[in-house]
């Protein structure tokens, strides 16, 4: 039972999550930006059966809200994509398309009520499943390769603070010293940090994985070069994800205790 106010254009584009046995539970929300000229022609995009693609909901500057898919349904919105080594992600996620031209077509700020709106539909959705902090993404975080949404101006730090999503206050005192060189064993620390956050990564795609990972966690840079501060601010995300992986691990069997 929602309390937002939402209205409805359904799109066509959705087909069915599975069915039991094999269905899984929705357990990850991934958030996009449109990266259109403007919000009509993206969200009339999400509804074109010839595009076959969509997402659950929409969120356009104003705040207003929209529901294109029901969440009992498969919506295409992750594509070719990757997070845990998962990469069916459409059938265990909701998408959520929120307006912006997107680097192509002038990228700029989320506006203020567009980001109130993002955080009470995040948090209606967590209230209906059971999402984990490290399971709650960008596109360019499951698709580095090909996406960069929803990008370096996203305020994921004022989501964190309301409890959506993993994003930890850098440690006073992380060293700054961006662009310094680092040597083969910092490599190899870093592979293993995106790999421990949830990234599919190999030594070829390194780059694309850093720049994905600075573009949500050190936005001031996302050159996915490996600096001293993105060697730090690595090992910090990755000790909050796996102090918050600890926590699913006690809640699930407290559940069954
Ligand atoms: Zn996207």
């Amino acid at each position: 039972m929602t309390t937002l106010d939402i209205r409805e254009r359904l799109s066509p584009n959705h087909d069915s999550r599975g069915e039991p046995p094999h269905m899984r539970p929705i357990n990850m929300l991934v958030l996009h930006y449109t990266g259109m000229q403007s919000a009509a022609a993206a969200l009339d995009r999400l509804c074109d059966p010839a595009a076959r693609v969509s997402a659950h909901y929409f969120v356009e500057e104003d705040g207003a809200l929209w529901r294109l898919v029901p969440e009992s349904r498969r919506a295409f919105h992750a594509g070719v994509s990757c997070w845990q080594g998962d990469s069916d992600l459409n059938f265990v996620s909701i998408g959520v398309e929120i307006v912006n031209p997107g680097h192509e077509w002038g990228y700029r700020a989320f506006p203020e009520p567009q980001m109130a709106a993002v955080e009470g539909l995040c948090r209606d959705i967590l209230s209906r499943h059971r999402i984990p902090p490290f399971r709650i993404v960008g596109h360019s975080d499951i698709a580095p390769d090909r996406k960069a949404d929803p990008g370096e101006l996203f305020d994921w730090p004022r989501l964190a603070l309301a409890g959506i999503g993993l994003w930890p206050p850098p440690a006073a005192g992380l060293s700054r010293r961006r662009g310094r060189g680092v040597g083969v064993v910092q490599h190899a620390a870093a592979l293993a940090d995106l790999a421990r956050i949830g990234y599919c990564v190999s030594a070829a795609a390194e780059q694309v994985a850093l720049a994905a990972f600075q573009r949500r966690f050190r936005p001031e840079r996302w050159d996915g070069l490996l600096d001293a501060e993105t060697c730090a601010r690595l090992a910090e995300v990755r000790m909050a994800v796996e102090a918050a992986q600890a926590a699913e691990e006690r809640r699930r069997r407290s559940r069954f205790n």
